[in-house]
């Protein structure tokens, strides 16, 4: 789960990370009220959406005024912020973010991650800041420095230190990022992240050292016990299918093919798309329904994929184990009825209650194609599509 800069920075700042002073509105006549409350002769105005490159996109512009901060949150407010993140339909806008200005004297690089190479967590730290981070591992791979976490004692002050001077960072900014990656290490445990980055992190012309910007992922796995964390979800930033698949707990993923597979078990479902592949067509998508599905999920998946446009046939692909082929049998009925079946649609059952389930199939009057092995359930679900052409 994605959050925005603003709430990272709330957490953080939780954490004893140094931020500037902030304040987040959702429209432009809140902003001069927010920037006198800031302070100061310089704020910067800064698009919130879950997606990284807003400065070069135009997200995030200095102001010298108050009337220069609300001119600049009049025309962020509202836009369609395209950045490298967005894809090129881009973003709306619906809150910005009114921020102190600083003096940077340097821009650096931080993140804790988990590294799946050494099955370890690390930080991550680099001279390199304020640009992707994927660039400076491209071309100058040497200015990027880790420290392995050991996973019974988290991360240590010296291992802290140690990052802080490969860096490039001297005596009292080296003091104070010592005290931000520490932080940062904490949060990352505490709030059960899945990334947790601060680029920039900057030093200041006063040798402070603060997140300017910050990004925290969620463990979607966690959020059962991140209850304050589930509170940050903004439901405007997510693709509507995702958020449905959300709320019944099924493992969605849109794909750019056009055949819809329903699956029960993350193995087989991959096995599913690449006999799919194998036999020339494309999945529209990834789902797996999970072992414990009742009819209401079965019937919802089946809708999320009969949502989709680009879906021209569905392969359902059922092992009947804990799950009963007889309950997807109804979940796949109850779902045709309500939304309609338009394209062709092959299912292979196997499994416990599968003579029930084919039955039940059998009796609903609906066009399906049944198969009894995967490989010519993908045949016949590819042969329908380039047919139906
Ligand atoms: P993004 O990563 O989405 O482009 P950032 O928050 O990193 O957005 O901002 C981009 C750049 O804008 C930073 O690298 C920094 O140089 C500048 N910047 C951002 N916030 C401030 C601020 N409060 N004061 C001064 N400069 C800032
Ligand atoms: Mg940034």
């Amino acid at each position: 789960m994605n959050i925005h800069e603003y709430q990272s920075k709330e957490i953080l700042k939780k954490f004893s990370v140094p931020t500037l002073k902030g304040k987040v509105i959702s429209h432009a006549d809140e902003a001069i009220n927010a920037a006198q409350e800031i302070g100061g002769k310089i704020w910067v105005v800064k698009a919130q959406i879950h997606a990284g490159g807003r400065g070069k996109g135009g997200g995030v512009k200095i102001a010298k005024s108050l009337e220069e901060v609300k001119t600049l949150a009049e025309k962020i407010l509202g836009m369609n912020l395209v950045t490298h993140q967005t894809g090129p339909e881009g973003k709306q806008v619906h809150k910005v973010l009114i921020e102190q200005g600083c003096q940077i004297k340097k821009e650096y690089y931080v993140a804790m991650l988990l590294d799946r190479t050494v099955g370890r967590l690390i930080l991550m730290a680099s001279s390199e800041g304020g640009v992707d981070i994927e660039e400076v591992a491209a071309h100058s791979p040497e200015k990027i420095h880790r420290v392995v976490l050991d996973p019974v004692v988290g991360l240590m002050p010296f291992q802290a230190r140690q990052l802080a001077y490969a860096i490039g960072l001297k005596d009292k900014a080296a003091q104070n990022a010592v005290k931000v990656f520490l932080g940062l290490a904490k949060a990352y445990e505490q709030t059960d992240c899945s990334i947790a980055e601060i680029n920039p992190l900057v030093e200041t012309v006063e040798g402070e050292v603060l997140a300017l910007d910050a990004k925290l992922n969620f463990d979607s796995n966690s959020l059962y016990r991140q209850t304050q964390i589930v509170e940050l979800r903004d439901f405007t930033e997510e693709d509507p299918v995702e958020i449905q698949a959300s709320k019944y707990d099924l493992a969605f993923i849109k794909l750019e093919g056009n055949i819809g597979c329903l699956v029960n078990g993350a193995g087989l479902a991959m096995a599913t798309m690449d006999i799919i592949k194998l036999h020339g067509g494309s999945p529209a998508n990834f789902l797996d329904v999970g072992g414990g599905a009742n009819k209401e999920k079965v019937t919802a998946a089946f809708k999320l994929i009969l949502q989709d446009p680009n879906v021209k046939g569905i392969l359902v692909n059922i092992f009947g184990g804990i799950m009963k082929c007889d309950i997807i049998a109804e979940g796949v009925i109850a779902a045709t009825k309500e939304l309609g079946l338009k394209v062709p649609l092959v299912v292979r059952l196997q499994g416990t209650n599968v003579e029930l389930g084919k039955k039940l199939l059998l009796e609903s009057g609906l066009n399906i194609t049944p198969a009894d092995d995967l490989t010519l359930a993908a045949k016949s679900i590819v042969s329908a599509v380039q047919s139906s052409k």
